[in-house]
C-alpha cells in the first residue's frame, strides 16, 4: 500500500458562512502538503460554497439516501449531492445509526448508492462502551463492518470510530487500534480478495487532535484520520494535517 495518508474532517451540524474562512486556511496549508490527501465534509447547505472556493482538498457529504429519487421528504440522493459538489459521502457514522436507527444494510445500500454515481464512501464502524468492556469489540466490529460493507471496493475508506471516543477526549490505546486495523483488513480482504482489499484505507477516528495524531497515523493499518471536533478550525486542524505530511 504506497497511498497517502487520508485526513478528513467531519463538520457535523457546525458551520454557517462564515466557516468558510476556516476551511480555506485548511485549503490553503493543505496545499502545502501535498503529501496528505485531505478534504472536508461540512453539512450540505456549505458543500456548493466550499467546492467553488477551494482548490487542494476534496469536499464530501456526511450522509445520503440510498434511493436514486422519489418520496423521501427532506432527503437527498447521492447524485444530488454529487452535482451540488460533493465527491464523496460518510456511511454509518454512529451518529446517524443511533439517531437516525440506520442498519448495517442501510449502510451497505447507501454506500452502493454512492458509488453508484462514481462518489468516494467513507463507511464508518466501531464499538459501544460496553462493547470494548466485553472483551469482543473485534469480533463485533467485524461482523458491523462485513455486514455494511458495499459489494464492490471502488473508492472505498473504511473508517474505524469506537463510539466512546467520539468527541469524549478518550482515545483507545494503540495497540488496541492495531489489533481492530488488522482484523478489519481482515474482513476487507476476505470480502474484496488479497489485491484490493490491501487497498481500502481505514482511517482511524475519535478524539483525534494535534498532540495524539502522529502516534495514532504510525499504528499499522492506519491508512488515516476521521477527525470531527478538531476539523472546525484551522488552528485545530492543520497540525493533524501536517502531522500526516
Ligand atoms: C467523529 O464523530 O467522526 C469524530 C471522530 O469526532 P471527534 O474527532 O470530535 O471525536
Amino acid at each position: 500500500m504506497s497511498q497517502r495518508y487520508y485526513i478528513v474532517g467531519n463538520w457535523k451540524m457546525n458551520g454557517m458562512r462564515a466557516a468558510l474562512s476556516e476551511a480555506r486556511a485548511i485549503d490553503r496549508a493543505a496545499q502545502r502538503l501535498p503529501k496528505v490527501e485531505v478534504a472536508l465534509a461540512p453539512p450540505v447547505t456549505l458543500i456548493a460554497a466550499m467546492r467553488e472556493s477551494l482548490n487542494g482538498i476534496g469536499v464530501g457529504a456526511q450522509n445520503c439516501h440510498h434511493a436514486e429519487k422519489g418520496a423521501h421528504t427532506g432527503d437527498l440522493a447521492a447524485s444530488m449531492l454529487r452535482e451540488g459538489g460533493a465527491d464523496f459521502v460518510i456511511v454509518g457514522h454512529s451518529e446517524r445509526r443511533a439517531d437516525h436507527n440506520e442498519t448495517n444494510e442501510m449502510v451497505k445500500a447507501k454506500a452502493e448508492a454512492a458509488q453508484g454515481v462514481d462518489m468516494g464512501v467513507i463507511l464508518c464502524v466501531g464499538e459501544s462502551e460496553a462493547e470494548r468492556d466485553s472483551g469482543e469489540a473485534e469480533e463485533i466490529v467485524a461482523r458491523q463492518l462485513a455486514a455494511s460493507l458495499p459489494d464492490n471496493a471502488q473508492r472505498l475508506s473504511v473508517a474505524y470510530e469506537p463510539i466512546w471516543a467520539i468527541g469524549t477526549g478518550r482515545v483507545p490505546q494503540t495497540g488496541d487500534v492495531a489489533k481492530m486495523h488488522r482484523r478489519l483488513r481482515e474482513v476487507l480482504v476476505e470480502k474484496y480478495g488479497d489485491e484490493e482489499g490491501a487497498e481500502v484505507r481505514i482511517l482511524y477516528g475519535g478524539s483525534v487532535k494535534g498532540e495524539n495524531a502522529a502516534e495514532l497515523l504510525a499504528v499499522p493499518e492506519v491508512g488515516g484520520a476521521l477527525v470531527g471536533g478538531a476539523s472546525l478550525t484551522a488552528d485545530g486542524f492543520v497540525p493533524i494535517v501536517v502531522a500526516a505530511s
